[in-house]
Parts: structure tokens; sequence; C-alpha cells
């Protein structure tokens, strides 16, 4: 009988990496993701000819194995460094050249990754995992990768009716984040590359996506800081972002903004952590949980993790 393929919840950069570094070594493995594209976090919007990265702006590479992963996608014309290290800053910081979302949809392609199928429960048959997802799917797996933001994974969890006596889960805290995207009439006046840091009450930071290299007709992306986008997160969006929009008024002026949306992230980045790479709950058969909540955190830290779960997985099936 053929054994059960692994399967790997999440197809943003922590479940794709694990799932390309599981189909290098062969062993079969499914991606099930709720999303209708890949990439989770990493997302990049157009709207009419403006793009706009509106999740992750820039990532690090300072371990060697992601350091290796952008090498290569940097050949591939995917990724370039777009801020170069400077004195304060000794690490570059590096962008999918055509937008964020082009590095997980480029990995994606040496994947198995089904869309539209978001996990509800999970549960033991014999020595499987039983996977079941909102569209009344189910799958076997022989092992079980959870790569999505942590509360969700409580939440899946708790739906399953899977308790741990100590979950350290519960750790592990995101800041929520509102992106507004705005495209404007003419280039801003944000000085090159691109990008402002400005950590203020209400706007944490600001990038003009045209300066970036990621878009034709100019256009900003504005996030939220974390204590804003909290207190608004379920409130009125459209009065929130008239606030953000007075705010960086001056910064982009003498463009004026043609038009906005904005864009409700829950999670953004994880600021408490579980120290380790990856979580292994107690079970038959193995239940790994990753992703930014694991170790580093951050895009580079999400990859590291996938990484890290599927050598864990692969050493026991060595062993
Ligand atoms: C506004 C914002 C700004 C950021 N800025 C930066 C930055 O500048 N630099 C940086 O390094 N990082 C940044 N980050 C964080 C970075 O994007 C994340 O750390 C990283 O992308 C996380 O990857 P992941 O694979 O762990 O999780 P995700 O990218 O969240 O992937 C999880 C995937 O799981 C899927 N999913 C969730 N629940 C289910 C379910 N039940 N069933 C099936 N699928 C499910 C989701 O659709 C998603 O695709 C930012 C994030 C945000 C939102």
């Amino acid at each position: 009988m053929k054994p059960h393929p692994v399967l790997v919840v999440g197809a943003g950069i922590a479940g794709l990496s694990a799932a390309q570094r599981l189909a290098a070594a062969n062993i079969p493995t499914i991606v099930l993701d709720k999303g209708r594209g890949v990439g989770g976090r990493m997302a990049t919007r157009r709207i009419g000819e403006a793009v706009f990265d509106h999740g992750a702006q820039y990532f690090s590479a300072k371990t060697p194995d992601f350091q290796e992963f952008v090498n290569g996608a940097v050949k591939l014309g995917i990724a370039r460094e777009w801020w170069p290290a400077i004195a304060d800053n000794k690490h570059p910081r590096w962008v999918g050249s055509h937008g964020m979302n082009a590095v997980p949809k480029l990995m994606a392609e040496s994947c198995t990754v089904l869309k539209e199928k978001k996990v509800v429960k999970i549960q033991m048959v014999g020595d499987a995992w039983q996977v079941m997802t909102d569209d009344a799917g189910s799958f076997l797996a022989s092992a079980l990768l959870v790569t999505i933001p942590a509360p969700q994974a409580l939440e899946l969890l708790e739906n399953s009716g899977i308790h741990f006596a100590e979950n350290p889960l519960t750790q592990i805290k995101y800041h929520p984040c509102l992106a507004l995207l705005a495209t404007l009439d003419s280039p801003s006046s944000i000085p090159a590359p691109g990008g402002l840091q400005i950590n203020g009450a209400v706007v944490s930071w600001l990038a003009d996506n045209f300066k970036k290299g990621i878009s034709k007709h100019p256009s900003v992306t504005i996030h939220g800081s974390p204590t804003f986008s909290q207190k608004h997160l379920d409130g009125d969006l459209q009065a929130a972002g008239a606030m953000m929009l007075e705010v960086v008024a001056d910064l982009i002026q003498p463009a004026q903004v043609l038009d906005w949306q904005i864009h409700r992230w829950r999670y953004s980045l994880a600021y408490e952590r579980y120290p380790s790479m990856y979580f292994e709950a107690e079970t038959a058969s193995p239940l790994l949980f990753g992703g930014d909540g694991f170790g580093m955190g951050n895009v580079e830290g999400a990859f590291v993790s996938g990484l890290a779960m599927a050598d864990y997985l692969l050493e026991g099936m060595t062993a």
C-alpha cells in the first residue's frame, strides 16, 4: 500500500519552503491553502495600472539557507536588492523584483498546492491524520505541518477537539495592521529608494511602489501603527483611512491621492514568538507547527522554520 503524503496547511513562505524541501527529497507532499492564491502575507495587489506590496515590504537574508534561496531567486530575476546595507543597517533589504508575491508564486511551481481549501478539522484515523476542508474535502496524511498564524492554528485545534497539556501556540502574539493602498496623480516626494519607517502614533510605514520599482503607476502603501491598527481594526475603515492619509499628506505632496482602499491584516508581525523553529505535538503521527511565530520571525524566519520542519521529518524517515 502506498504511504500517505505529508500534508502542509498554509501556502505562505513557511509552508512552501517545507513543501519544496520535501518534494526535492521525493516525499509526496500536498499543500492546502484557503486563499485563491499562494504567498499569504507576501502579498501583491494590482489596482488598474498600479501595483502594491500590501503585506511584507522587504526581507532580510542573514541565514545561509535563506541567502542561498535569495541568490537563486535573484539569478532568476524574481528577487533583487532594494535597500543596500548602510552603516546603521548591516543587512540589505530584498524584495520581489515585480512584487513580493512573485517569490512564493515561483516556489509553488515546484510543489503540489491546492487552493481554496480551508482546513477546518484534523483527527487521527489509525496512524494517519485525516484533514477536513470547508468544501467537504478529506485527505489522509502520514504527517501534518501546520504553518498558519498561531491564533488560527489554535482555532483549528479547538474545532478538532485537540488539547495539549502545555500549548506554546498560546504564547505567540501578532500585531494587526491596516494597510492603505493609494494611487497618486504623480510621483510622491518620498526620497529614493522609496520607503520611510515612520513609527508615529497613526502610521508606521510609507512606501512608494513606483520608486521601489514594482509599479509603473505612482502608488503608495501606508501601514497603520500597531496601536492605531488595533484600535480601528473592526471599526470604521473609511474614517481610519482618512486619518492615515492626513498624516502622510506632507510626505507625498505635491502628489495627490486619486483613489484608495484599505486592507485589514489581523496578523502582521509576530512580536512574541516561540523560541524554537517549530513545535512538535506529542501525537502518534507527526504534527508540527511552524511559521513566522517560531524562531526569528518575519519572512526569513518563516522560510527557515519551514525548512527545519521538513528536515525534522526527513531525519525521522531515514533513521
Ligand atoms: C502588513 C505586513 C507587513 C509586513 N512587513 C514585513 C516586512 O517588511 N518584512 C518581513 O520580513 N516580514 C514582514 N511581514 C511579515 C511576513 O509577511 C510574515 O512573517 C511571513 O510572510 C509569514 O509567512 P508564513 O508562511 O509563516 O505565514 P503566512 O504568510 O500567513 O501564510 C499562511 C497561509 O496559511 C493560509 N491559511 C490560514 N488558515 C488556513 C486554514 N485553516 N486552512 C488552509 N490555509 C490556511 C493563509 O491563506 C496563508 O496563505 C509583514 C506582514 C504584514 C501583514
